[in-house]
Parts: C-alpha cells; sequence; structure tokens
C-alpha cells in the first residue's frame, strides 16, 4: 500500500515513519496549513502554492532506506550547533512527527524543493534573549517569526462572526510541580492575526537544584531545549512582573486600576492552568495572585458547545479539525501556538469566544457558566 507524504527539504526532517507504518509530516509549511486542512491531495495542494514547498507520494520501499524515522534516537538527541560548541546560545524547538490523512495510490517518488522550510523556533528570541539576530546562519536555521506558525486563511472568512474581545491571549502553563513555562499567544479576535507573544522559562522556588536538573533534563532533554530552559528561567515572580509589562504595553492592563484585563481574554486548555496552577504556584512563590487571571475562557467548552463535540485536548481538537501540529507538544510555546491555530480555526468556524468560568477573589470558589461543559 502506498501513502502520501509531505517531504521538505529541511535538513533531516523528513520522512515515513516505517515502525509506526505510517507517513509523518515532520516539518510543517506555514503557507500550507490552510491548504492542507481543508484538503489533501497531491494535485489541489501542489497547485496552491507552486514550488514552494515539497510534496512527495512515496511508497514505503522507496522510503524506508532513505527517510528518517520521527522517533529515531537521531531525531529527537538535542542539536549540538557549532555555536553550541563555541559557547553561543542556540535555541531549538524540534519539530514533532504528526500523521496526515492516507490515500492509496501508485507512487512514483517525487521531490519538489522548498524555498522557504519550516525550521525550529529560537526560544532565545521568543524570551526576547536572543543575541545572534547579526548571525545570518543561525537566522537561516532559526525561525525568528512566530507569525510564520500562524498563518491566517483570509478565504475562509465568510462565516466569521463579531467577538466580544479585541484580542485573545492564548496560555498553556508547562509543569506540574512547579510552573516551569509560561507561554502567550496574542492573536487578534477579528483578524485572527497574531499580533505578539511572551514566553519565558519558569526557575522553580523551593525545588532543590539537583532536583530542577533531573525535572529539566526529563522534561526538555527530549526536545533539546534543557540547555536554553537553565540559561534564561527566571523566578514565577519576576515572570508575573515582565508579563505585566507586556500587557501593559499592549494597553491591555494598567497596574494602578487592576481588575481584569481591557478588552482582552485568557484562553487555556482546559481549567488547571487558572484555576488550580496558577493561584498554587503563586501560594509556593509567596506572591499575591494577580487580578488579571479571575476570568478565563476554556476552549474545549466553547468547542463543546460550538462542534457539539467532546474533545478532551488539544491533540483531539486538532485531530478533529484534521490539523496537523506544528512543533513539540508539551513544549508550552509550541502548545500554545497549536492552541492558538485551534482558536483561529474556530473563528474562521463562526465560533463566538466567551468566558466560561470566572471567580470572584483569587482564591474564591470558581463559577463556570456554560451548562454543557467538559469535566
Ligand atoms: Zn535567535
Amino acid at each position: 500500500m502506498r501513502k502520501w507524504v509531505r517531504v521538505e527539504s529541511y535538513s533531516r526532517y523528513k520522512g515515513i515513519c516505517m515502525k509506526q507504518k505510517k507517513p509523518y509530516l515532520l516539518a510543517e509549511h506555514p503557507l500550507l496549513h490552510s491548504e492542507v486542512e481543508a484538503r489533501h491531495t497531491w494535485s489541489q495542494v501542489a497547485t496552491a502554492s507552486p514550488g514552494s514547498m515539497a510534496l512527495a507520494r512515496v511508497s514505503p520501499t522507496a522510503s524506508s532506506r532513505s527517510l528518517l524515522c520521527p522517533f529515531s534516537p537521531s531525531v529527537l538527541r538535542p542539536r549540538i550547533s557549532p555555536h553550541h560548541q563555541r559557547g553561543f546560545p542556540v535555541a531549538a524547538s524540534l519539530s514533532q512527527a504528526s500523521p496526515l490523512p492516507s490515500a492509496d495510490g501508485d507512487g512514483a517518488v517525487m521531490e519538489a524543493t522548498s524555498r522557504r522550510p519550516w525550521r525550529p523556533t529560537c526560544l532565545y528570541f521568543t524570551q526576547g534573549k536572543c543575541t545572534m539576530l547579526n548571525d545570518t546562519m543561525h537566522l537561516d536555521k532559526f525561525n525568528h517569526n512566530l507569525s510564520m506558525d500562524l498563518p491566517v486563511n483570509y478565504s475562509a472568512a465568510d462565516k466569521v462572526k463579531p467577538q466580544k474581545f479585541d484580542y485573545f491571549l492564548i496560555l498553556d502553563l508547562e509543569g506540574k510541580v512547579e510552573i516551569l513555562e509560561f507561554p502567550v499567544v496574542m492573536i487578534d479576535a477579528q483578524t485572527r492575526e497574531f499580533v505578539d507573544s511572551f514566553h519565558r522559562f519558569v526557575h522553580p522556588s523551593v525545588m532543590s537544584e539537583q532536583r530542577i536538573r533531573e525535572y529539566i533534563e526529563g522534561k526538555y532533554g527530549k526536545f533539546g531545549v534543557d540547555r536554553v530552559w537553565h540559561d534564561t528561567a527566571i523566578p514565577f515572580k519576576e515572570v508575573l512582573q515582565d508579563f505585566e509589562d507586556w500587557i501593559g504595553d499592549h494597553k491591555l492592563w494598567k497596574k494602578e486600576q487592576g481588575g481584569a484585563l481591557n478588552s482582552a481574554a485568557f484562553v487555556t486548555c482546559g481549567n488547571w492552568d487558572l484555576k488550580t496552577k496558577v493561584p498554587e504556584q503563586c501560594r509556593v512563590s509567596k506572591i499575591k495572585p494577580p487580578p488579571y487571571f479571575l476570568e478565563w475562557i476554556n476552549l474545549k467548552d466553547v468547542y463543546l458547545n460550538f462542534y457539539n463535540s467532546r474533545a478532551t485536548g488539544m491533540m483531539t481538537m486538532m485531530r478533529e479539525l484534521q490539523m496537523p501540529i506544528v512543533g513539540s507538544h508539551h513544549l508550552g510555546i509550541d502548545d500554545a501556538k497549536n492552541i492558538a491555530r485551534v482558536v483561529q480555526h474556530m473563528l474562521a468556524d463562526g465560533a463566538v469566544m466567551q468566558i466560561t468560568a470566572k471567580r470572584q477573589t483569587p482564591i474564591g470558589e470558581v463559577k463556570f457558566l456554560f451548562k454543557n461543559r467538559i469535566r
């Protein structure tokens, strides 16, 4: 049986996973999300963006010899670049495999070249700490423009509805014991465009250094981003100070006024981030929970009420919407980007984002506003 796979010319990140007997998309082409989401045939995708991507029909026998399995250790091993060896900071967020719907047919191997291949995001840059913006090799290797992963399909706009908010702040915390990563992606509610992002790795407050090293190795080592975590992580208290400056710069909040965000709302995938984790981390870090975290939009509840489908997580939503994932699942900034892509898709489909949960005080009981919700 032959399968369809997309192949990017980008270095090693192309292939078909023979272990899983499935074609895998290892590198995303940002210009083609909408077409890929909408249709999955060779001719349509190829016509949609001639010459700008590589798409190949590959038979398993032909591909098994030359292409890598996305789960092979060589792909998952942290990438050490010459910059690293010289002591320069280089960030990497590895592309993770995601399955594409398959189509059967005869498959002669075809390969085109990609002019703008997918690149991992520079995680120093997302935190405002990239010192290599003049280095063309570094710029060539890592993406410094998050909007590349969040393109808007302007042709799919006929169902778009007016929104109550001007901006959505998609937040997806990482860290079970203490928060380790605080990524936010800002989307324009009307145009669905990427506006800005805020990203910090968070240094735990009470954990021992030995424990932190093990924890970070286990969580981020597999993405090859443990080095950048150690280089950049700051305490939660400082993260919130930086975040308040950021929402202040965007005129979404004023420290003197306090209260909720101005014309913006947090969007999370579930209630855990703001119902449980932020108050818990504030207690551990001995800080007062900020007032802007008192209400949020749980995307799962909006998804349930809009599509009438119970999606238990981001991966289910993306599978149901036939959207390939971008980057590494459980790397917070990539998850936030993927949730933002789900938001863009839902807005295009005509969903209206509304607050689904709120509390009166930072530790008060949470009131859920949707009758039909994911528990
Ligand atoms: Zn950089």
